[in-house]
């Protein structure tokens, strides 16, 4: 299974791609989470994104596809793969189809998480409690959401138009919202 999963920030785009990866038997591959993972252990590509990371800013396209390209290089995408978080820009996009097509194993789905904004604000102060990550700021909440409107909600016609956009409703516990998924995703290959 190649598939991504979209969604604004305090989907569930973390926490069911994780499941969603595991029921498929493929990896969970989460640009934030590469990204805050060199953050803490202060890598050369944390110290050029912590700044932008905190304040809600995209990383640049040409880090964040070089990262992507290398992650999928890995043998253990051999079996599909889960994209978390990736593409949020139309040029993403477009480096990504290039990029499978070139290795002749093109997308299957993309995955949308249907939530609505109160529901959203609501879960990532929650989040916000609990995980205390950097860009869980009311500023840097407000810039994600505006980013994503502008950047990253336009790719839903993007894989509309190509024919695979699965959209789900996101809102209910993690096993309802998975097992919603699943079963779309399935009706869908
Ligand atoms: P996430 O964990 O997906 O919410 O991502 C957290 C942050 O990492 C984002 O607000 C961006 O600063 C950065 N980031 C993650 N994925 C991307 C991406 N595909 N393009 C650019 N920046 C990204």
């Amino acid at each position: 299974m190649r598939m991504l999963i979209m969604g604004p920030p305090g989907a569930g785009k973390g926490t069911q791609g994780v499941e969603i990866a595991q029921h498929y038997g493929v990896p969970a591959i989460s640009t934030g989470a590469i990204f805050r993972s060199n953050v803490e252990r202060q890598t050369e590509l944390g110290l050029v994104v912590s700044q932008l990371m905190a304040k809600g800013e995209l990383v640049p396209d040409e880090v964040t596809v070089q990262i992507v390209a290398e992650r999928l290089a890995e043998p253990d995408t051999a079996p599909g793969f889960l994209l978390d978080g990736f593409p949020r820009t139309v040029p993403q996009a477009e480096a990504l189809d290039q990029l499978l097509s070139q290795a002749g194993r093109p997308l299957q789905a993309a995955l949308s998480l249907l939530v609505e904004t109160e529901t959203l604000v609501a879960r990532m102060l929650k989040r916000a409690e609990i995980e205390h990550r950097a860009d869980d700021n009311e500023a840097s909440i407000r810039r994600r959401f505006e980013v994503y409107q502008a950047e990253t909600a336009p790719l839903l016609d993007r894989y509309r138009s190509q024919g695979l956009l699965v959209e789900v409703d996101g809102v209910g516990s993690v096993d309802e919202v998975t097992a919603r998924c699943a079963a779309a995703l399935d009706a869908k290959l």
